[in-house]
């Protein structure tokens, strides 16, 4: 099975849903690349932070070599990580990326978060106390750099991840290059509802990431919300002899987001590409919208001092 697309404005096309590696293990994520490749996906969510992009190239190099894809068959994201905010880092992180992935251009690449941390090798520099240390260097500034790899050719696409709208907005106001994507948490129990609108308005495609509440996730606290086990989202998917992970999907691209679920495992990986073959009703649709606490899984709020934590917003 493969996704549909949607079209950039760049006219480059968007797979609606891709696989996400961050928590992948980098002796994982090779297998999980070729297996995500063999059952149709042809867009991989990757970041520097996720310190697995070369075990991702791997895979990538390993289906290319094997003439099941070509490359311009794949979308490949990656992010800036917040310590290379500043505009004489960028470019260097960008090629970093490209080096391990194996690739001489990416189809997308977002500033990962609005705030800069303090510039240097460590991806989370904190001080004695452990505070998080940060950079004076504001995201628009980024933004310059940003255009500036377009236009060399290294990025097809440029867009923000983990920004709120009022960011969004003072990004739209000084762009030549506009952002072409929002990537954000979201799933049923943050629904990112405001969100969405204003991202719609603005021309942004909307990609939700932890779409299925990452449940692997390191930091996890009893008595977390968890919406794989929600018992109203088991009838739904016994209905469709699918999945509850599908039926999260499905919602998902149902109301036009792009979905980049994580797994390692190739069955569910499988499984989460075969969602375009069933679709909800609008009153289940509606009563999963209505699943909304909101919960976030990733609140960052160990960093909410430095200078543009998004997270302060209502949305
Ligand atoms: P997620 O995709 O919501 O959940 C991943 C977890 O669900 C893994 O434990 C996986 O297990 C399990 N899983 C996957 N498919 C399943 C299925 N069909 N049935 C049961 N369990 C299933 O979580 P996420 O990794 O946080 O988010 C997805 C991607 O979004 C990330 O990998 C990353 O690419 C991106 N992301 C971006 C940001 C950002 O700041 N921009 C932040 C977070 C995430 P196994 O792997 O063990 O199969």
């Amino acid at each position: 099975m493969s996704a549909p697309t949607v079209e950039l404005p760049s006219g480059q096309k968007m797979p609606v849903l891709g696989l996400g590696t961050s928590q992948a293990k980098p002796n994982q994520v090779t297998e999980a690349v070729k297996a995500a490749i063999d059952a149709g996906y042809r867009h991989v969510d990757c970041a520097l932070k996720y310190g697995n992009e070369a075990e991702i190239g791997a895979g990538l190099k390993t289906k290319f070599d094997e003439g099941v894809v070509k490359r311009e068959d794949m979308f490949i994201t990656s992010k800036l990580w917040n310590t290379s905010h500043h505009p004489d880092d960028v470019r260097g992180a960008v090629e970093s990326s490209l080096t391990s992935l194996g690739l001489d251009y990416l189809d997308l690449y977002l500033i990962h978060w609005p705030m800069a941390f303090k510039r240097g090798a460590e991806f989370f520099p904190t001080d004695a106390e452990g505070k998080m240390m940060w950079e004076d260097v504001h995201f628009t500034e980024t933004w310059k750099a940003l255009e500036a790899c377009v236009e060399s050719g290294l990025l097809k696409n440029i867009g923000l991840s983990n920004f709120n709208s009022k960011q969004i907005q003072a990004v739209i106001d000084v762009a030549k290059v506009k952002p072409a994507v929002l990537q954000v948490e979201c799933h049923p129990y943050l629904n990112q509802k405001q969100l969405l609108q204003f991202a719609k308005e603005k021309g942004l495609v909307f990609t939700a990431y932890s779409p299925l509440g990452s449940p692997d996730r390191p930091w996890a606290k009893p008595g977390d919300p968890s919406i794989m086990e929600d018992p109203k989202l088991k009838p739904i998917a016994d209905k469709y002899g699918k999945s509850v992970a599908q039926v999260l999907l499905r919602w998902g691209v149902q109301r036009d987001t792009i979905v980049i679920p994580k797994s390692v495992t190739p069955a569910r990986i499988q499984q989460n590409i075969r969602v375009f073959d069933f679709a909800l009703t609008s009153e289940e649709m509606e009563t999963i919208d209505g699943f909304n606490v909101p919960f976030r899984v990733v609140g960052f709020d160990w960093v909410s001092h430095v200078p543009e934590f998004p997270f302060h917003e209502p949305f």
